[in-house]
């Protein structure tokens, strides 16, 4: 009789996958068995949909916790964005979701007027990163020259890029949205030479390339950073109304009214 036997091997089973510390083993063992004496599988084709089950529940939790880790404001998807509103960067955001941006050590600049998608697509791009694998973390700008300066007053500015070198993608919202004191500069310079041909960076800015002058106090140090992330980089800008304020009979904010003379410089 196979009864017995099953039993013992169960427990075995059961005991084993503990061992591994694999518990959906347990579980899958016993019921895809089932399925594959009704479906005559062979012994090759049982293992393996035993093990994908393993293998499919630890990246899907992996990533769960990567994202939780990352510190993303609202985790944002791109299955949630609507590609109507900016349908001319959907091509690029889609190849960059597959991640291969990443293991190149390349940087992405999401650029554009407010309420336009950038921290919602780099946040995307963040879980999409997770979900491969990659360690992730997600900050303002403020608030990563903040971090900076902390661990530069404690003497451990190396050792902190090289921990963050580690992390396979940093994002780096709101370049701009305040400009920089020269030491925030410099330390924000630290962070992108020391990531650069390492490790990705995403930043967004409302601002273009030629107003980074301005947030960092010296066109000098803007040059030489915007010059060190573009080189391997997708720079993509992203245009129209706030799709904060859609439907809403405002059609752009004064910021960004091309109508107001202090912005057209
Ligand atoms: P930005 O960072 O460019 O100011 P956000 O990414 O914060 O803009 O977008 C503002 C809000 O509008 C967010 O809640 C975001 O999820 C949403 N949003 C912006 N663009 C889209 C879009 N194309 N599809 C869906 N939601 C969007
Ligand atoms: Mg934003």
């Amino acid at each position: 009789m196979a009864e017995p036997k099953t039993s013992e091997a169960t427990k075995q089973i059961v005991y084993l996958a503990a061992a591994l510390k694999a518990p959906r083993i347990t579980e899958a063992a016993t019921r895809l068995a089932d399925q594959a004496r009704d479906a005559g599988w062979t012994y090759e084709d049982y293992l393996a949909a035993v093990l994908e089950r393993e293998v499919a529940a630890r990246n899907a939790s992996g990533a769960q916790l990567r994202i939780k880790a990352a510190g993303f404001g609202f985790p944002k998807t791109l299955e949630e964005f609507d590609w109507d509103a900016q349908p001319q960067v959907r091509p690029q955001i889609g190849a960059l979701a597959s991640g291969g941006f990443l293991t190149e050590a390349r940087n992405v600049v999401l650029l554009g007027p407010p309420g336009t998608g950038k921290t919602h697509l780099a946040t995307a791009l963040g879980v999409a990163a997770a979900r491969h694998g990659h360690r992730v973390l997600f900050a303002t700008a403020t608030e990563w020259v903040t971090r900076l300066t902390e661990v530069h007053r404690a003497g451990r500015l190396p050792q902190e890029l090289a921990r963050l070198r580690r992390f396979g993608l940093i994002i780096v919202d709101e370049v701009g949205y305040l400009p920089f004191e020269q030491d925030a500069a410099n330390l924000f310079f630290q962070l992108v030479s020391s990531r650069y041909e390492h490790a990705s960076l995403i930043l967004t800015s409302n601002l273009p390339f030629s107003g980074w002058g301005g947030v960092f106090g010296d066109q000098a140090v803007a040059a030489a950073m915007i010059d060190r992330i573009v080189h391997h980089a997708d720079v993509l800008t992203l245009k129209g109304a706030s799709y904060r304020l859609r439907g809403k009979g405002i059609d752009s904010l004064p910021s960004i009214s091309t109508t107001t003379p202090e912005t057209d410089a």
